[in-house]
């Protein structure tokens, strides 16, 4: 006998003709994140099997990987009655439950006792030795008897998986990272679909602080969990701003900084093989994401912009960052970019025409050239620990 982990590959199971890329790219990503610990990785088209010295730990990884439904801790036994017996036992010698539920799959038919009468068998054996009732409906222990070509495999219970895709099926794309709230939810969200994520963060020194820029860093290193790969691209963004703020009407500053925070991603994000754009941006939240907002803004590229949370409440962001953590570092007081040069009255339905008229104050080609020129490429993660903040 000896224990290991199921993955049950859920929604990704449906897509057939793609099964196979996902598998894989799933087990590459399984690998990646169980990199320290030392670990068998065996798949096939409907499961993989994970043996390894601490499976409670690796278990807890594989909660944060995206394309799995299900995580089982299970024992692993010859297919005989006698070892699948007494691996039951000792389930039931250490489970304080009432009642139980035997639920065997017979999914290699050569074994010859169907599910049905096996589950009776069991059932039978252990009303024989322990003091336990069965109850279909509602059982305190389900015991789950898998019998495969492998061998067979028994189990309690079933710890959720994330579901999603595999990250890195999609291709990439770039999110605008900012030290706040929405985008961070925003990238998980963009991850959760398959894709592999990498920020983009504008930071305007000495406007704003190392701190700022840190806690973009921390908020990644949250997402690289989710991610394994995760990298943050830091734009020099100073000069560019501070042109902004000289010849611009103030009211028309967020919306004229946008833009150029728009041309230089996408400019970049060509550049590393970024197929989309993703930000944070949610319908209606502040002046700069009204409608008319977003369309003068995103009028200056091309490339497809993604905002997984444009639809949703903040409440319902913040619950979602709650859950993945990043809301603490979040809501940290140090200021970004947006919020150093905020005019009192932004324009909330922005004209075109006037935003591009503007725009011609300042001989914004060659500051954007300049700021790609001088990105900043962040590969090693910290969390740094905020904890006298909190
Ligand atoms: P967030 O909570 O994500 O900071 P926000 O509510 O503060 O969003 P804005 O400041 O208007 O909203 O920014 C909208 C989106 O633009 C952000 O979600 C982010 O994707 C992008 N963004 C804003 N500032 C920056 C920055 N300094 N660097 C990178 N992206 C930024
Ligand atoms: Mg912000």
């Amino acid at each position: 006998m000896e224990k290991i982990i199921l993955i049950k590959y859920g929604e990704l199971t449906t897509k057939k003709a793609n099964r196979k890329i996902f598998v894989k790219m799933l087990e590459q990503n399984i690998r990646n994140i169980l990199k320290d610990e030392n670990v068998k990785i065996i798949s096939d088209r409907v499961r993989m099997y994970i043996e390894g010295e601490n499976l409670d730990n690796i278990a807890k990884k594989l909660t944060k990987v995206f394309g799995l439904h299900g995580i089982v801790l299970c024992y692993k036994v010859n297919t005989n009655i006698d070892e699948i017996q007494n691996v039951v036992s000792m389930i039931l010698n250490v489970s304080d439950a009432k009642t139980f539920k035997v639920i065997t799959k017979r999914a290699d038919k050569s074994f010859e006792i169907p599910s049905m009468e096996f589950n009776t068998i069991i059932a039978t054996f252990i009303l024989k030795n322990f003091d336990r009732k069965v109850d279909v409906h509602e059982p305190e222990l389900p015991i789950h008897i898998e019998i495969r070509k492998e061998g067979t495999f028994i189990y309690t219970n079933e710890i959720e998986g994330i579901g999603g895709y595999p990250v890195g099926v999609q291709g990439k794309g770039l999110l605008m990272l900012s030290g706040g709230i929405d985008s961070p939810v925003a990238g998980y969200l963009a991850l959760k679909r398959g894709i592999t994520v990498e920020g983009i963060y504008f930071e305007s020194p000495p406007h704003t602080s190392l701190e700022a820029k840190n806690k973009v860093i921390t908020l990644a290193s949250i997402l690289n969990e989710y991610s394994g790969n995760f990298k943050v691209h830091v734009v020099p963004f100073t000069k560019l701003q501070e042109e902004i703020y000289k010849n611009v009407p103030h009211d028309y500053m967020i919306t004229i900084m946008r833009r150029m925070m728009y041309r230089i991603a996408e400019k970049y994000a060509k550049k590393i093989k970024c197929k989309i754009l993703i930000n944070g941006e949610s319908i209606g939240q502040v002046a700069s994401q009204t409608l008319d907002s977003i369309a003068v803004i995103s009028e200056t590229v091309h490339i497809p912009v993604i905002r997984p949370v444009a639809c949703m409440d903040k409440l319902e962001i913040i619950a979602l960052a709650n859950k993945i953590n990043t809301y603490e570092t979040s809501i940290l007081p140090f200021e970004d970019c947006c919020t150093i040069f905020v005019p009192k009255h932004p324009v909330i339905h922005p004209n075109l025409e006037k935003a591009k008229e503007y725009e011609k104050m300042i001989d914004f080609e060659p500051l954007i050239d300049e700021c790609i020129n001088n990105i900043e490429v962040i590969t090693k993660l910290e969390n740094n620990n905020y904890n006298e903040y909190l």
